[in-house]
Parts: C-alpha cells; structure tokens; sequence
C-alpha cells in the first residue's frame, strides 16, 4: 500500500497526523504535512486508511499493491449521492 501526499493541496491541517501518528508530521518550515515513507507498513495501514479518508482537502491518494484506488473520488462520489 502507498499514499501520495500532493503537497499543493495540503493546508497543513493535521487531521492526518492525528488519525495516523506514526505516518504522518508536519513540516516545521511550512507547516505541511510530510510525505510519508512507501510502501506504507503492513501494521500502519489501518491508520494510514484513516488519514486519507478523512482529509478534509483530498490531498492524499491510497493505492493498494499495484491497483490504483483512489479513494477520493470515491469519497466525490458519496458526497455527489448525498
Ligand atoms: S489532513 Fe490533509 S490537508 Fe491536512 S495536513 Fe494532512 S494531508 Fe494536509
């Protein structure tokens, strides 16, 4: 599993670090979030699930294994349904 952090997006919240601590800090220069280190640990991939869910600007994409799921735009579409 990986994440990508696109850093143009991020607005340095932390919602990330708080649902996955042991992925994700924030930048003491800009007070962005870091890119975490890929492949993300088997035993992190709950939390790193968390953190991409629930960030609020969709600057994070999961992708599992080799299939990329991007679950923002699955989270665009529920929000679309809703
Ligand atoms: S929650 Fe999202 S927008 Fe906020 S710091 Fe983390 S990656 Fe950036």
């Amino acid at each position: 599993m990986r994440i990508e952090l696109d850093r143009n997006v991020c607005q340095g919240h932390g919602v990330c670090q708080m649902n996955a601590p042991n992925l994700f800090r924030l930048s003491d220069e800009d007070g962005l979030a870091i890119q975490p280190t890929n492949p993300i640990p088997a035993e992190f991939e709950d939390e790193g699930r968390a953190a991409v869910i629930n960030c609020p600007e969709l600057a994070l994409k999961l992708y599992e294994d080799q299939d990329a799921t991007d679950v923002n735009e699955e989270q665009n579409a529920s929000s679309a349904r809703n």
